[in-house]
């Protein structure tokens, strides 16, 4: 197994599955079952168990596998520097095996036949990938656009998730930003079949994205979600797929108007905002500050930061696929209902995220949790458009 001279290295002092201050639980499959297996470091170890032939595969060994949300507090929180990069490489890498041994739960493996069978997990034909756009006079993509707007299986056929790319699309139009999608032409990014080990899945869904692309003559995408995003940066360069991309948070920070000039001069009241990290733009990609720019500059809004914020940012749990195979986004100890509850706290009104499944995975966790009261959860964009039409 790939990066295998890694697992004996570590100790299991634990530190990966905390924030940087020690003070509650980051890892969302540790959050959820509590048991040591279910930790990083717990990981390695039955990993390595496992390889040498010490524990046989069974149901729940096939959980503490899959159940890793790919979150990545532990690659930022492992105190060896010398493999902390490797950890998660790791870990997917034993899913991999997995996969290649044809022993993997039921809902990953009914995940995995859907993307391969329709080209997206929902069973949607593909020639309904752009119907999110219609009627909002959206334009096809062609060479003399600057940018490819890349929408993704989320954003293209879950309901709130096309809410969401209708709302990117219409601050796009609105801010003259020149652009098209590929609508049917366009693949899934396959950065959850990664995450679930499906390597060759993934190069397959990868390579025919490229060509895709290559054919339009692509140059400059700006991706809807951060596992898209991920997938193109820093996967698809691997088979050549060089474009230069951005999440739509980056381009919105650079061609937004300043504050004070979006229309009004302030707003009749003050709604105080937390904004969520994706893991997939933040620990993934080091990228922080283009949303909470954005935010300082939306009339109204307050901004205060969550205890747990940036790199120490709790996943909302539906990374590594489980916002499709549900293995740790069910019951009471789930990691979105402790970030709903992390954000109530602060005293915010609005918990804002750019990202099609922590939205999804937060306003589950509101309503579970008997937050609707007091905290809403709101996609970024679509707050900007909000507060751009006063
Ligand atoms: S992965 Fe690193 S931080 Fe986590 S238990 Fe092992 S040595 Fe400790
Ligand atoms: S990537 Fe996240 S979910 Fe997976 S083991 Fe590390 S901390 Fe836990």
């Amino acid at each position: 197994m790939e990066h295998e001279e890694i697992l004996h290295r570590c100790f299991r002092c634990g530190f990966c599955k905390l924030p940087s201050d020690y003070g509650s639980l980051n890892c969302p499959a540790y959050l959820k079952y509590r048991f040591e297996s279910f930790s990083p470091g717990g990981r390695m170890w039955l990993t390595r168990a496992w390889l040498n032939g010490e524990v046989q595969t069974d149901a729940r060994l096939q959980e503490v596998f899959f159940s890793c949300a790919t979150c990545g507090n532990c690659v930022e929180h492992c105190i060896f520097d010398k493999f902390r990069e490797s950890i998660l490489e790791a870990f997917i890498a034993a899913k991999a095996e997995m996969v290649n041994r044809g022993t993997v739960p039921p809902p990953v493996r009914d995940y995995l036949t859907r993307l391969l069978a329709h080209g997206n997990p929902y069973k949607m034909p593909q020639k309904k990938r752009g119907q999110w756009a219609w009627e909002l006079g959206v334009p096809c993509y062609t060479a003399d656009a600057e940018y490819l707007f890349y929408v993704g299986d989320v954003g293209s056929f879950d309901g709130r998730g096309m809410e969401m790319a209708r709302s990117v699309a219409r601050l796009l139009l609105k801010l003259g930003v020149s652009f098209g999608i590929l609508g049917e032409n366009e693949g899934s990014d396959g950065n959850d079949a990664r995450a679930l080990g499906e390597l060759e899945l993934f190069e397959h869904l990868a390579k025919r994205n490229i060509e895709t692309f290559r054919r339009a003559g692509v140059e400059k995408i700006v991706t809807l979600s951060p596992h898209g995003y991920n997938a193109i940066k820093n996967d698809y360069p691997r088979w050549g797929g060089n474009f230069t991309v951005r999440h739509y948070t980056h381009l919105l920070d650079e061609i937004l108007p300043a504050a004070g000039d979006f229309g009004r001069a302030g707003a009749e009241s003050v709604r105080r905002a937390v904004f969520h990290d994706p893991c997939y733009l933040g620990r993934h990609n080091k990228e922080y500050d283009a949303a909470r720019h954005i935010l300082d500059r939306l009339p109204g809004i307050e901004r205060v930061e969550m205890p747990r914020n940036r790199a120490d940012s709790l996943c909302c749990g539906g990374g590594g696929g489980n916002f499709f195979t549900d293995l740790v986004c069910s019951g009471p100890d789930t990691s979105a209902a402790a970030r709903v509850v992390e954000a109530a706290d602060t005293g915010a009104q609005l918990l804002v995220t750019a990202c099609p499944i922590c939205t999804v995975m937060l306003e589950d966790a509101v309503k579970s949790k008997n937050l609707e009261q007091r905290l809403q959860v709101r996609e970024l964009s679509d707050l900007v458009l909000e507060c751009m039409a006063g």
